[in-house]
């Protein structure tokens, strides 16, 4: 919690802090309410989760009658955990049945954090006593497999990998198939970030996975996302929800903006569970997302 704290200041400072000196004010009038939903907006949060915060916040603390700190900042975290919606299940789904390996596909933009969120995945589930076997299949970025295969070795996993510019779909389908023939736990399929067209994307994804369903069913599909990016990710992010089953949304570079709110907005806009949270570019820097834990580090 302290190091989800230290990880987070910078959305704390911004955020967490303005909120709730806002709130500590002697009266909360009009100004005072704009600015609550200034500093929401300003740190990414989204205009329809902004509106439903600050009006559900605004009926709560006039019907109560409040201006006890620390029941306006339990007030203001409820409705951010709310919006958040805890009640999603944000288990991966990285347990092995008998004969099959579990799989796991990681698909988003170039440059989002998609192999490193691969190497520090695999170490935790190395950590866990499981084996992972990663699969390169971006052989359209020349050093990607290479960047793959150094985290494989540093965290205890093999990688799988194809000719440069060959074909993604193969080299899926033959991590899986080593995967399975070695026993191993998980496979982690590491994919490019071609956001060229959509129907481009859709043909590419469409493909690996028809190729790795020959197999048997992806257990996850994972859309990386930079939490940096704000707004306009959540635009690229909504074609990957739409040509993908997407199961779940890992929120990199957490740790690099003071716009903490994209993971509110993410996770009203898509719907999609947010499960893992990215915060640093170290091989420990990766954590399960817990609403109440976050929005407790985010108000300090
Ligand atoms: P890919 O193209 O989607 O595979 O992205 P990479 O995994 O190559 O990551 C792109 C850059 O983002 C690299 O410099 C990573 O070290 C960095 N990165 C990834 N995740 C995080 C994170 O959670 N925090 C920070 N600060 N940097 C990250």
């Amino acid at each position: 919690m302290q190091r989800l704290r230290a990880r987070l200041a910078r959305s704390q400072t911004s955020l967490g802090r303005g909120l709730l000196s806002v709130l500590a004010r002697d009266r909360l009038d009009e100004d005072a309410w704009e600015e609550i939903e200034e500093a929401l907006l300003t740190a990414d949060v989204g205009i329809r989760p902004t509106t439903e915060i600050v009006e559900r916040l605004r009926n709560r603390t006039q019907v109560l009658g409040t201006r006890d700190p620390a029941q306006l900042r339990s007030l203001l975290a409820e409705e951010l955990v709310t919006a958040l919606q805890p009640e999603l299940d944000r288990t991966l789904r990285t347990i092995p049945s008998t004969d099959q390996p579990s799989v796991v596909l990681v698909v988003g933009v170039n440059g989002t954090g998609k192999t490193t969120t691969c190497g520090k995945l695999a170490r935790v589930l190395v950590a866990d006593g499981r084996t992972v076997l990663l699969g390169a299949a971006d052989t359209f970025r020349a050093a990607a497999a290479d960047q793959l295969q150094t985290w494989g070795a540093r965290v205890g996993a093999d990688t799988i990998r194809g000719p440069e510019g060959g074909d993604p779909a193969s080299v899926a389908f033959d991590a899986v198939r080593v995967g399975r023939e070695r026993g191993v736990d998980t496979v982690l399929i590491d994919t490019a970030g071609r956001l060229h067209t959509k129907v481009g994307l859709m043909d590419e994804l469409g493909k690996l996975k028809r190729v790795i369903e020959k197999h048997g069913p992806i257990d996850e599909t994972l859309l990386v996302l930079d939490a940096t990016t704000g707004q306009n990710g959540l635009t690229q992010a909504r074609v990957f929800t739409e040509v993908a089953d997407v199961t779940g949304v890992v929120l990199t570079k957490l740790d690099g903006t003071a716009k903490g709110g994209i993971v509110i907005s993410v996770q009203r806009e898509l719907g999609v569970p947010v499960k893992l949270i990215g915060l640093g570019e170290g091989a420990d820097d990766l954590a399960p997302f817990d609403p109440v834990e976050f929005v407790d580090a985010l108000l300090g």
